[in-house]
């Protein structure tokens, strides 16, 4: 099963050293993680196998990237590319839009819930982004045991990673590697957006800690865009997009995918997926409108449909000359079962609060916020 998956999953093509046409100087590797929701199976439950298959079949025989992966969390399809084109490559971003809208036909085939519902756009023009799909990109000089991990999650906010990004880089007590790696000991610098705005802070370890916690502490609002090593290497490219701001109006739930280099002068891969057990509680679940706490699950995971829960799927890689093995499971381990029995727990004791916040967001931040408001407009006019 493993075996066929790769093989369908993955096109092996160029290695990219072969490409090192620059006199000894290494081209640099850029990855780019491209995701959508175009459409679920009896709701925003997962794609269906036909989807997933064409999305793959597409990206996997374009010669454009060096190799590829496809998966999905959700009802959200991914796609992660090594390349040598760098970041914001149109030929990159097309062909991902290109899978994509092959795949909405077929989930219009099929009647699936939600077809083509992240595609805002129907015609491409130049970049991917603002035109609905959610993407996460970096560029680097590979090292010879490169080794990442892709992050996806659905049913939750773009910025369902703060507290745990925030434990990694900042809190020693989550991650003993700050005080033994002496990279990590040096701090890093966040690029943090303001998702309102599109504006970006720079903001540095250990020196604006407080300053970092204050605008993380918001995370419908403020979303870790990347994180750098003090000598400029990249460690973290996440998506930072609001569907809602797009498109003027709230069409799809935002939901996060990482990039994230581990080993070495990073995050231990144990350091980085640990912090994800707590299962904090995100924005999110059914119509986008409750806190519940976002669950650690095995990789192609449906939705679940207890009220769908938060999901976050970590798929470790990796990397040799552009091309991937993997990937591996980071939550398929026996005790990942035992943290998702807590999640699950969690997700009830906030579900038994019923409608009142804060079990639900404030007005403002949920998604059919215009139900709510019409509803309220009524009672409105029974004060007096
Ligand atoms: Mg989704």
């Amino acid at each position: 099963m493993y075996l066929e998956e790769l093989s369908s999953s993955r096109s092996r093509k160029a290695v990219l050293s072969e490409g090192d046409t620059s006199g000894g100087v290494f081209v640099k590797i850029t990855l780019s993680a491209i995701k959508a929701d175009i459409g679920g199976v009896g709701g925003h439950t997962k794609p269906s196998d036909e989807l997933v298959d064409t999305v793959r079949k597409i990206v996997s025989e374009s010669k454009l990237p060096t190799d590829s992966y496809v998966g999905y969390t959700g009802d959200d399809i991914h796609i992660l590319m090594s390349h040598d084109k760098g970041i914001g490559s149109s030929e990159i971003h097309k062909l991902a839009f290109d899978a994509f809208m092959e795949g909405t036909e077929v989930a219009k085939s099929q009647g699936l819930y939600g077809a083509g519902q992240d595609l805002l756009k129907t015609s491409f023009s130049g970049n991917v982004k603002g035109m609905g799909p959610g993407v996460a990109e970096m560029q680097f000089e590979e090292r010879p045991n490169e080794a990442f991990v892709l992050l996806t999650a659905d049913k939750t906010e773009p910025g369902a990673f703060n507290f745990p990004f925030y434990r990694v880089f900042c809190e020693p007590s989550a991650n003993t590697g700050l005080l033994l790696n002496p990279t990590l000991s040096k701090g890093v610098t966040f690029r943090i957006m303001d998702v309102m705005d599109g504006t970006i802070a720079e903001l540095r370890t250990p020196e604006d800690i407080f300053m970092i916690a204050a605008v993380l502490m918001y995370p419908g609002r403020y979303v870790v865009e990347s994180v750098w090593t003090k000598d400029n290497e990249p460690v973290l490219a996440a998506t930072t997009d609001r569907l809602h701001n797009i498109a003027g109006t709230y069409v799809g739930k935002d939901d996060p995918a990482a990039l994230v280099r581990l080993q070495k002068n990073f995050p231990a891969t144990e350091e980085f997926c640990s912090v994800f057990k707590v299962a904090h509680y995100v924005a999110g679940n059914t119509r986008g409108s409750h806190h519940v706490p976002l669950m650690p699950v095995k990789r192609n995971s449906p939705a679940s449909t207890n009220f769908c829960i938060p999901l976050v799927s970590c798929s470790l890689f990796s990397m040799h000359n552009g091309m991937f093995t993997g990937p591996f499971d980071a939550f398929e381990t026996p005790d990942w079962d035992y943290y998702r029995k807590r999640a699950t727990k969690k997700a009830d004791f906030m579900r038994e609060q019923g409608f009142v916040h804060p079990a639900t967001l404030i007005p403002e931040e949920l998604e059919y916020n215009k139900g709510y408001q019409a509803i309220m407009d009524q009672v409105r006019q029974r004060f007096r």
